[in-house]
């Protein structure tokens, strides 16, 4: 990988910043300053071109075509699938369904996998997911009786490793965890975990929608059996995400939706599916948005990754220093393995409160739940304030998200 051998002092920030209209915009009187990043990222010129070129010049429905545009659309289409494998260390394309995003791929092996559950089987989640993590699972407790564990979260904001292995027993039959917490930042043990689990006889699910943003992922290197993500985090279009199905997984699996596109022959009084992956995707897809995740992902693939990550890294750093000497700080998500996120609350000012002043001065930072409720039940708040980080961020951008967090304090305090 050539990432390794380049220089961190390659990295050229401005130069990046240039491929991104939007950041050149002014909000409030103020040069936007977007720290929301973990909602979603914004998108480089490659990725706007590759999409509008789809509208403009090479538009049909993929698969099955007998003309020319049908053709040269599938062949976009399918070799993002190509490059989604590769970006994941995947073997072959075919482990991997094309999906709206993360949300859809965790429902999707919740409605496939849970098939296989009975009353009394039990999954094990972490206490740090994401709502797509853990609603897809309640709909199994519902409806089929299936009892959800959950690993503990240490003060720190790492998974309780010990108590993780305390929760397997023979009627354990999946774990689903996120890889990159989208709120503390947290990297968590994914080789780990996955050999846990399958020492266990349990299969693993990773929701990666923050790690492979911000961390290289390598799912054969890992081990685990599914792993999930989104394309509008990674620099993509919305609309489509990736879910990857190790060995012969999506062979053994029920299809999740019926419709066109994955099936092979229908008759009055039977079926016949398609072959993998395409027996996972029903009715025409987000076309012009997968092939728009392409050119995401080939953009993230020509980043010189490891400066970016440094420099990511430099930005968390700062950003951490100036928030620790602010008075009355709580900062969240304090492991050293972690993702350039900063959560933070201030005493006797209200996270809303804080994010809709710093907007003011141009600063979008989020507040809330970040749709983990078991996570702030955890540690006993509402919400946080998030500020998370994308390569296209500068030093000066940090010390104006602190300078607008100072002034959004002292409104409110
Ligand atoms: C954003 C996010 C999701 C959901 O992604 P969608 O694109 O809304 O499907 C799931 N998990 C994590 C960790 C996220 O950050």
């Amino acid at each position: 990988m050539t990432a390794h051998t380049k220089t961190v002092a390659a990295f050229d920030v401005e130069a990046l910043r240039a491929q991104f209209p939007i950041l050149s915009r002014q909000v409030n009187g103020h040069p936007l300053v977007y720290l929301d990043n973990a909602a979603s990222a914004q998108k480089p010129e490659a990725v706007i071109d590759a999409v509008a070129n789809v509208w403009r010049t090479s538009y049909a429905n993929v698969h099955r075509g007998l003309h020319t545009l049908a053709n040269e659309a599938t062949e976009a289409f399918e070799a993002t699938r190509t490059k989604a494998a590769e970006f994941l260390g995947a073997a072959s394309a075919c482990t991997i369904v094309f999906t709206k995003g993360a949300t859809e791929g965790i429902n999707l092996i919740a409605s496939s996998f849970g098939q296989e559950l009975e009353a009394g089987d039990e999954i094990i989640l972490s206490q740090m997911e994401h709502h797509s993590n853990i609603v897809p699972w309640h709909f199994l407790r519902e409806r089929k009786g299936v009892v959800i564990k959950w690993i503990p979260v240490t003060e720190d904001g790492g998974l309780d490793m010990e108590a993780y292995q305390q929760l397997f027993t023979d009627r354990t039959k999946l774990v689903s965890v996120v890889h990159m917490s989208n709120v503390l930042g947290t990297a968590n043990p994914a080789q780990e975990l996955t050999r846990i689990a399958h020492e266990h006889g349990a299969a693993i699910l990773f929701d990666g929608t923050q790690a492979a943003v911000h961390m290289p992922v390598d799912v054969a290197e890992i081990g685990c059996d599914f792993y999930v993500f989104t394309g509008h985090k990674l620099y993509g279009p919305n609309g489509a995400g990736v879910l990857y199905a190790a060995g012969d997984w999506l062979d053994r699996l029920a299809p999740y939706q019926g419709g066109g596109e994955m099936i092979a022959e229908v008759s009055e009084d039977s079926v016949v599916y398609a072959d993998v992956p395409h027996k996972f995707e029903a009715g025409t897809p987000a076309i012009a948005d997968v092939i728009g995740l392409g050119a995401a992902i080939d953009w993230v693939n020509g980043l010189d990754r490891m400066a970016a990550l440094t420099h990511e890294r430099a930005l968390l750093d700062r950003a951490e220093a100036g928030l620790a000497e602010i008075e009355g700080i709580r900062l969240f998500g304090r492991t050293q393995d972690k993702g350039a996120i900063a959560s933070f609350l201030i005493d006797g000012a209200h996270p809303h409160d804080l994010a809709q002043l710093m907007d003011k001065y141009g600063v979008a930072v989020r507040a809330g739940h970040h749709c983990a409720h078991p996570l702030m039940k955890r540690y006993g708040v509402v919400g946080t304030v998030r500020a998370s980080f994308a390569p296209y961020n500068t030093i000066e951008e940090v010390d104006a998200f602190l300078a607008a967090l100072h002034k959004a304090k002292s409104f409110l305090i």
